[in-house]
């Protein structure tokens, strides 16, 4: 049934991968509004820490500055006299490693070996107050940050040792890497002086200058950060994730099944009343007038166009469909005929397709009385055609419809007569009053002897059965006349008008 498979260009493809996208769409989302939601924590986070760990050196160096002045005077004394107070600072203050005085720029005494004798250079330091050294002639390589306190001619030293700052740049910076910076020199954690530009963060870089020594703090963190941090701070989040896109995924591929399924299709038509009825005409073969019509249901589908029914019919009468699909169809073919009854001939037959299934349905009787509402007594007569392809089971429901029908006057043609197996019995049972003899053996007449005979045989039938006969299928005037002769009352075929929309068939009548 080509008619209900997608069209394999377009709308396959789009079906195979629409779940997929819909599954992706909250995990794409959700994964960027995390990724997101991440950089921002690293950023404040880094923020933090820098701030943190600023304060902190600040505090140190608060230690050894207030040395540094508390030893200044001392500057210019004799050695001797001095170092009781500068070992003081050393044993007091819990960051000063060693302290020392100096005047006009010369070092003359330490805490470490009293007198000593070395120049100093102002310009070493920045700011006039604060190198980063990488260690002294004492401790070779191990990072010093020495604090110069000045006035006029005299200089006091105060020195922390790095071992302090760089404890505290890793202890402070667990995930990112916390540096120190004074003038051009920086310290790592792992407590190395550096002397070059400061290396530059891939995420979250900061940096934060003290104002009140002449140092900076920068941190950040190393590329591929951000994931690390989606993976190991949201986990539930993530979770939460996966079994959304899951679902949604689900969701759209059970939707996309069930609006594809051929019943959820008719349904959709049936609610939208795309199914609409054409009428062909029904002529007396000895005067040609049109004594009726068979209304044959048609499918205006927005894509497709206009459909024929052996394309359809199969689908609602497996879905169940065909009951308010032929009831829709009945109301509308009553709504078409009823404001030109008057141009009708009395007795004007009106045949409506059935199936096997409507008829155990007792509504079809409420159907039947709804479509001959409106009409002027005797104007119309209905005719249920059943096909004998499909014969009906009897069961008390039938045999109470059937009565009622025969009652109401509804009449009851077998359609496609000759292809079924329809017996007397079968006949009698269901008070048939016509035979449509099927237009496979119409189409034979005059070049297949056997099926001509079977045409005869159905004629010869119906004469004694007394049942009224149709001939369908009629295309030619060999065949019209071949049935006429037979005394064949009715004829119906494209020789006297093909199935047609409403309009074209008031016009034509
Ligand atoms: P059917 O009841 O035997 O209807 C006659 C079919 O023969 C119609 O096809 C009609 O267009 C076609 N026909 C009429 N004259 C000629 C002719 O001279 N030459 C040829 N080659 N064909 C002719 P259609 O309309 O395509 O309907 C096909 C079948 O679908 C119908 O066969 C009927 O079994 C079913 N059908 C149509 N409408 C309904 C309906 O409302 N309900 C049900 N249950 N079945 C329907
Ligand atoms: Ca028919
Ligand atoms: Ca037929």
């Amino acid at each position: 049934m080509p008619f209900f498979t997608p069209s394999p260009r377009s709308s396959r493809p789009l079906r195979l991968v629409a779940p997929w996208l819909a599954g992706a769409l909250p995990l794409v989302l959700g994964l960027a509004v995390l990724y997101w939601q991440a950089e921002r924590d690293l950023a404040i986070e880094a923020h933090d820490t820098t701030r943190q760990a600023l304060a902190q050196f600040e505090l140190m160096l608060d230690n050894v500055a207030e040395s540094a002045n508390a030893l200044l005077p001392l500057a210019g004394q004799p050695c001797a006299d001095a170092t009781l107070a500068l070992r003081e600072q050393v044993t007091r203050r819990p960051f000063v490693r060693s302290t020392n005085l100096a005047l006009d720029d010369h070092l003359y005494c330490s805490s470490l070996f009293g007198d000593f004798s070395e120049p100093i250079n102002p310009g070493d330091y920045v700011d006039g107050r604060l190198w980063l050294m990488d260690g002294n002639p004492v401790t070779p390589g191990q990072a010093l940050l020495v604090y110069r306190a000045a006035s006029d001619e005299q200089t006091a030293l105060a020195t922390l040792d790095g071992y302090h700052l760089a404890n505290a740049l890793r202890m402070i910076g667990r995930d990112q890497t916390v540096l120190l910076q004074v003038g051009n020199a920086w310290l790592s954690p792992d407590g190395q002086v550096h002397d070059a530009p400061l290396p530059t963060f891939a995420i979250a870089p900061t940096q934060l200058t003290s104002d009140r020594y002449p140092l900076s703090v920068a941190s950040g963190y190393p590329a591929g950060t951000t994931w690390h941090w989606v993976f190991s701070q949201y986990p539930m989040l993530l979770v939460l994730l996966g079994v959304l896109a899951v679902v949604a995924g689900s969701v759209c591929h059970w939707l996309l099944k069930r609006a594809q399924s051929p019943r959820a299709e008719l349904a959709r038509a049936l609610e939208a009343g795309e199914f609409i009825p054409y009428y062909q005409p029904v002529i007396r073969s000895l005067s040609g007038r049109w004594s009726g019509a068979e209304v044959l249901m048609r499918w205006e589908h927005p894509r497709e166009g206009l459909v024929r029914p052996d394309l359809f019919i199969p689908f609602a009468e497996h879905s169940g469909l065909i009951v308010p699909m032929t009831r829709q169809l009945m109301r509308q073919a009553a709504e078409d005929l009823r404001p030109h009854a008057e141009r009708f001939e009395d007795d004007f037959h009106v045949g409506i397709n059935i199936t096997a299934e409507h008829c155990q349905d007792l509504a079809l009787l409420d159907d039947c009385r709804d479509f001959l509402q409106g009409f002027p007594p005797g104007r119309v007569t209905l005719v249920l055609e059943l096909t004998e392809r499909e014969l009906i089971r009897p069961t008390p429901v039938t045999h109470q419809l059937f009565a009622a029908l025969h009652n109401l006057g509804v009449m009851i043609a077998i359609d496609d007569f000759g292809t079924g197996h329809s017996s007397l019995a079968y006949l009698r049972e269901f008070k048939v009053d016509y035979l449509k003899i099927d237009q496979s053996f119409v189409a034979t007449i005059g070049k297949d002897a056997l099926s001509g005979h079977i045409v005869d045989s159905i004629i010869e039938l119906s004469g004694k059965l007394d049942l009224g006969i149709v001939a369908e299928g009629v295309e030619d005037e060999v065949q019209r006349n071949y049935l006429t002769e037979r005394r064949v009352e009715f004829l119906q075929g494209y020789l006297f008008g093909k199935p047609m929309p409403i309009d074209a068939f008031i016009a034509a009548l």
